[in-house]
């Protein structure tokens, strides 16, 4: 029997975790692994992927995948002690106040250590699962002091602070991931930044509330050999439902100090960072590496453990990777680090035959063994030292919001709700006040310079580029920045609220069919907003080709800055089918869209979207300090972008409108070196029935923004658009603008994702995917 065929609400017990490679190793990260209970909860309203239960935690995944874990549903009761959860447990029931402040803590070996000199720059890596707080703490302990920048070779953010109060202290926040497995791009950046980067210090933030897991995480970083502390996070929960943490048993079974926190309410954050500063400073490496016992399961993988260790230690300590680390990668059959230790044949089959012999003796296969050690000792460590409440409010109120929100009938309508309300708000109410104050500031301003340089006599050209040019071209994109701001707030707040994973959840039959996860959905949504949010909002995406996939897609969804051209043209020549022409728009977008994709997949992208293993964490009330940081961050991004890349495009398009050849100022832009410049690609636009410069100029000023190509025809025409097209020219000219080269502060955000050549490659494609759309609708329109 397998998990596809358990039926909802039941339990069964992994008998076999299946699969291969990345995926399998997820899963056996996440906790599946031979022995384990697992509880069937829901299927997505489509019918994949499914929910279900795993160490007291939501999991999702495809059926197809949930096709490769055996199970096992008889004598449930007679599981043997090491695989049942810790809820049970009684006599984890006694309460120890943590004894302060660790200077006196019993792991720190104060005084004997050979301190760092005191001008050394602490250096800490924040490493923890994806929504165990490290965001918010994060921005706890640097408050304002970050640095937002992206790890060399890969556009992931990287973000650096000093720790607030410590001047000689640097912390790097690392992606949030669930194990020091090289299989996802974000796992490979925090191993690498651990080994290769040689922080002075850890800082593991572990979510107390789901703690097996999280510390499966932490089971690795120990055998990094690196001075370590762990924030034990969202203590408030387990407080508030009556658990309890004996933290000083904790500490004692880790050998690492262990500091409860709550990072949401910043208690215990002043510990956590004399406990941090403290380590790194007398370089305190964790006592205890050692979790396997002899006498679990008859001691195969300790024995087996021990003995690569002794067989690789000169080469480890040859490549500078720590010994016990190594040793354990190397048995989980990780090639990387067999690679990097550069073993010797002899040693590479002494090796295999000591992989082979664990193996038999243990019954599961090497990487199933090397898991199960861990959450063995990991749950060794649980019974001892935590009382899990019974019933914990956040999960229960969590469950309740679930049936609605990503229930059978009610999923989808709801999402169309929300989804519906955030746009509402965004581009008619709020962003939309806020963006007509700041045009009014804007108009304001430039009236107010405008007078001056009249009054100070300047000279007529420079006049016409500072009011002409850059005021009317950077206050057009700067008045943007509030619906863009306004739309990142509801977006966070659904981000770390937990919703936006129920999204991805719900959606992802949908998106799978063209070649994406459901996680894409989001910034293909915010597509129809505005592209460049959209682009910026991928990051959340973690695999690279789903992100570059989805950035490439965003520009079909079509934007809000198109509504004025439909508007414009269908009011002009389709008066009577206004409704239907716009919404045939949209739709067609979307169809282009979708084949693009199908495109994509046989070609650029081939291969399979991120396996779909993810975690559905309680949903939390987002912290107001990380969403205002996280707004102010995307305002300065933005700003960054109106000043530099927008800034010289407005002079540079303004200069080319408003001078001749002979670079002589010029009254009449029919003369202008753009004119000149859009007579040369009119024969291009020709065959679309668009014969004419003044088109090809409102198109070319189109690139700068959407809006300004009805009003560059409008100048240009004198009002006499619609004497110079015919309703079939017309509509080749809305398919033309609903497809062709987004506006160039969304080429930017391409840019600024994925470098210049996929920027311009993406503007170039969508304008020959739009000339063939138009071509297309101007011959078969002219058959009739
Ligand atoms: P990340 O994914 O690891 O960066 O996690 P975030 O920092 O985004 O936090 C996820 C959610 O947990 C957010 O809604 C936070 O407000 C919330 N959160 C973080 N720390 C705590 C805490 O100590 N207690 C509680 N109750 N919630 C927290
Ligand atoms: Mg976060």
């Amino acid at each position: 029997m397998t998990l596809k065929d358990l039926a909802i609400g039941d339990s069964a017990r992994v008998t076999k975790t299946g699969g291969n490679g990345e995926l399998r190793q997820h899963f056996l990260d996440m906790g599946v692994i031979p022995g384990t209970i697992i509880t069937k909860i829901k299927l997505a309203p489509m019918g994949d992927p499914i929910e279900f239960d795993v160490n007291g935690y939501e999991l999702t995944m495809r059926l197809a995948d949930a096709e490769k874990i055996e199970i096992e549903t008889e004598n449930l009761a007679e599981t043997d002690n090491k695989h049942k959860t810790t809820t049970t447990s009684a006599n984890a029931a006694v309460k120890t106040l943590h004894p302060g402040l660790g200077e006196d803590g019993k792991f720190h070996a104060k005084g004997d250590g050979d301190p760092l000199p005191d001008d050394t720059l602490l250096t800490y890596a924040l490493v923890g699962n994806q929504n165990s707080g490290k965001t918010t703490l994060f921005n706890q302990l640097t408050g304002s002091n970050q640095h937002v920048g992206n790890f060399p070779g890969v556009t992931v953010d990287r973000k650096d602070g000093a720790i607030r109060g410590q001047p000689n202290t640097l912390v790097t926040d690392l992606p949030g991931i669930y194990s020091m497995s090289p299989y996802t791009s974000e796992e490979i950046i925090s191993r690498n930044f651990v080994l290769n980067e040689k922080p002075r210090g850890i800082i593991n933030i572990v979510d107390a509330t789901n703690i097996e897991r999280n510390l499966y995480l932490t089971m690795q970083l120990l055998e990094m050999d690196v001075p370590m502390v762990i924030a034990l996070n969202m203590m408030d929960e387990i407080t508030g439902n009556g658990g309890s943490v004996d933290v000083n048993k904790m500490e004692e079974l880790l050998g690492v100090p262990v500091v409860p926190i709550s990072a949401a309410k910043n208690q215990g954050v002043d510990e956590l960072i004399k406990h941090a500063v403290h380590v790194a400073h007398f370089q305190e490496k964790p006592l205890r590496q050692d979790f396997c016992d002899e006498n679990d399961s008859g001691g195969a993988v300790h024995r087996a453990l021990h003995a690569v260790i002794h067989l690789i230690q000169d080469h480890a300590v040859k490549a500078g990777i720590p010994v016990r680390f190594a040793a354990s990668k190397l048995l989980e059959g990780d090639k990387r680090i067999l690679y990097a230790l550069d073993l010797d044949v002899n040693e590479k089959e002494i090796l295999e035959h000591i992989s082979l012999q664990m193996e038999a003796e243990r019954g599961l296969d090497r990487s199933a063994a090397m898991a199960d050690m861990r959450y063995s000792y990991i749950k060794n460590v649980c019974r001892q030292t935590v009382h899990k409440p019974h019933e914990s409010k956040e999960r229960i109120r969590s469950q309740k919001i679930d049936t609605l929100l990503t229930g059978k009938y009610t999923a989808i309508p709801f999402f169309i709700l929300i989804m519906g309300l955030v746009f509402f708000l965004t581009f008619n109410v709020i962003g939309a006040f806020l963006q007509g104050l700041l045009e009014s500031g804007i108009e304001a301003l430039t009236g107010l310079v405008d007078s001056g340089l009249t009054a100070m006599g300047t000279n007529e050209v420079l006049h016409a580029l500072i009011i002409d040019g850059i005021f009317t071209g950077v206050g057009s994109v700067l008045s943007f920045l509030p619906i863009i701001v306004t739309l990142f707030f509801f977006l966070s707040m659904l981000e770390d609220s937990g919703y936006i994973a129920r999204v991805a959840f719900v959606m992802d039959t949908l998106l799978r069919k063209i070649g994406l996860s459901g996680r894409s959905i989001v910034p293909l949504l915010i597509g129809f907003g505005c592209t460049v949010p959209a682009v910026m909002s991928t990051r959340i995406l973690p695999s690279e080709r789903d992100r570059k996939m989805t950035i490439l897609l965003t520009p079909f969804m079509s934007c809000t800055a198109k509504l004025p051209i439909y508007a414009f043209f269908t009011a002009a020549f389709f008066p009577k089918h206004g409704g239907l022409v716009m919404t045939g728009l949209y739709i067609l977008g979307i169809i282009l869209g979708i084949l693009n994709a199908l495109l994509y997949r046989k070609t650029l992208f081939k291969g399979e979207p991120v396996p779909f293993v993810m975690e559905l964490p309680n949903y939390r009330l987002p912290s107001p300090k990380s969403v205002c940081q996280l707004l102010w961050e995307k305002a300065k991004d933005f700003l960054e972008r109106a000043f530099t890349v927008i800034f010289i495009a407005t002079i540079v398009i303004w200069f080319l409108q408003s001078f001749d050849l002979h670079l002589t100022f010029v009254e009449d832009s029919s003369q202008s070196i753009l004119a000149k410049i859009s007579g040369l690609i009119e024969p291009l636009f020709r065959p679309l029935g668009l014969g004419d410069w003044r088109i090809c100029t409102s198109l070319i000023s189109g690139v700068m923004a959407k809006e300004s190509v009805v009003s560059t025809l409008e100048i240009l025409f004198a009002g006499g658009v619609a004497s110079a097209l015919t309703p079939l020219s017309a509509a080749s000219l809305l398919v033309f603008s609903l497809l062709y080269c987004p506006c160039i502060a969304a080429v930017a955000s391409v840019k600024r994702e994925l470098g210049a050549k996929w920027a311009f490659a993406m503007a170039f494609w969508q304008c020959a995917v739009a000339w063939l759309c138009a071509f297309a609708v101007y011959m078969i329109g002219g058959l009739f």
